[in-house]
């Protein structure tokens, strides 16, 4: 007995040891300004822009959040009724039917936020054409829970809950790999750079030392008057989409938006993120597996099981949204950080910033709590302040 504890104890402790270690490493390798005093809004935005972005924003909030409400009370309504319903279906496709009926019962605060932000000019999809996207998108959605579903399924047989833990680990590093090829076709067509962009770019990436697949230019204009740019993709598919709505930005904001993105690819954002997924995404996962165990009686296999582990599995996701927010605003700093060092231009990123800010709407002081629960980038002014402080001595001395 004493035996058999003694390894159990060594089979948990080395995993969470290095599981440990590594959350270390990614958190510290950030490379990050000093602490900057944050202005107040007024100083970079009119009282009339503020008011509007929070007119817009404030009840944005409350729809997030609504609709993730809905989300959790549909999981769990069906976690507690159609668990008969799910027995009588194959496991997987009680996985897809149970992920589209959550997916879906976000739909109507989705629909409330596209109508708003039709009425304020920044969506230009039509009620047809964001009704496709969004059912494509719950579509996306339940294939991929059903077919992680069904190699988890595969995995504990195997493996118990450990190798269920360890397959979506790898599920969630191939999705990011073949994302930019199998998924973004769906929601998007690109194309190549104009070519005075692409000598910017190209001489950003020399600047950098970043060498990557592409950047491409996506189609958001039809969309949307918003301007974003994102890197996905991972290893030799890493890639930098800037939407088309960026491309008349004045040049230096181009480029510090360019350098931002740049600085994504130059810190590995991607692969990182695929690794913080390991670090918290692993422990979350054993966690539902044992709560949906219990749950369950131990019958995890069955069909009408199904609806329970997607609750556990949606719950444990909502409550570790805020974790994640926060490693994705430490993230995008860096990105910032290192667009800044790149192009030595805070004027520009800073411009860059107060015009994303007015064209999108952001709000230039949202509530601190709303910050830690729902922004996964920094706020615009804290974003400001770093490129304000970038131009004092000791900052701009920095190597
Ligand atoms: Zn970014």
């Amino acid at each position: 007995m004493r035996r058999y504890s003694t390894d159990a104890v060594r089979r948990i402790l080395l995993p969470a040891l290095l599981l440990i270690a590594l959350s270390v490493w990614l958190w510290t390798s950030a490379v990050l300004p000093g602490p900057s005093p944050v202005p107040p809004a007024t100083s970079a935005f009119s009282p009339s822009q503020i008011h509007r972005a929070q007119d817009y924003r404030n009840l944005g909030y409350a729809i997030t959040l609504a609709a993730l409400a809905a989300q959790l009370l549909v999981a769990w309504l069906l976690a507690l009724w159609a668990r008969p319903l799910a027995a009588r279906m194959p496991a997987i496709l009680a996985a897809a039917a149970g992920a589209f009926a959550i997916s879906a019962a976000a739909l109507p605060f989705d629909f409330w936020a596209h109508r708003r932000a039709v009425d304020v000019g920044l969506d230009l999809q039509s009620n047809v054409g964001w009704a496709r996207d969004a059912l494509l998108a719950c579509a996306v959605q339940a294939v991929a829970v059903a077919v992680v579903y069904g190699l988890g399924r595969i995995a504990y047989r195997l493996f118990g809950p450990a190798g269920v833990a360890v397959a979506a680990w790898v599920a969630v590093a191939v999705f990011t790999l073949v994302q930019p090829v199998l998924i973004d076709p769906l929601f998007m067509s690109t194309r190549p750079l104009p070519a005075a962009v692409a000598a910017q770019a190209a001489a950003l990436e020399h600047t950098m030392g970043v060498h990557l697949a592409s950047i491409r230019v996506a189609d958001a204009s039809s969309r949307t008057t918003g301007e974003n740019a994102e890197v996905d993709g991972l290893g030799p598919t890493v890639r930098v989409v800037v939407d088309d709505t960026a491309l008349h930005a004045p040049p230096a904001q181009l480029r510090a938006l360019l350098a931002h993105e740049l600085g994504h690819v130059q810190r590995m954002h991607t692969l990182k993120g695929v690794l913080w997924f390991g670090v918290i995404g692993v422990p979350a996962i054993l966690l539902v597996l044992a709560a949906a165990s219990r749950l369950c009686r131990g019958r995890l296999l069955e069909a009408s099981s199904v609806p329970v582990i997607l609750a556990c599995a949606l719950t444990a996701s909502i409550v570790l949204l805020p974790v994640e927010n926060l490693i994705s605003r430490r993230i995008e700093a860096e990105a910032d950080w290192a667009g800044l060092r790149a192009t030595h231009d805070p004027a520009g990123m800073a411009a860059l910033q107060r015009r994303l800010a007015i064209t999108n709407l952001s709000n230039p002081a949202p509530p601190r709590w709303i910050v830690w629960a729902l922004f996964d980038h920094p706020p615009v002014m804290d974003r400001i302040a770093v490129a304000r402080g970038y131009s004092s001595p000791s900052s701009s001395s920095a190597p």
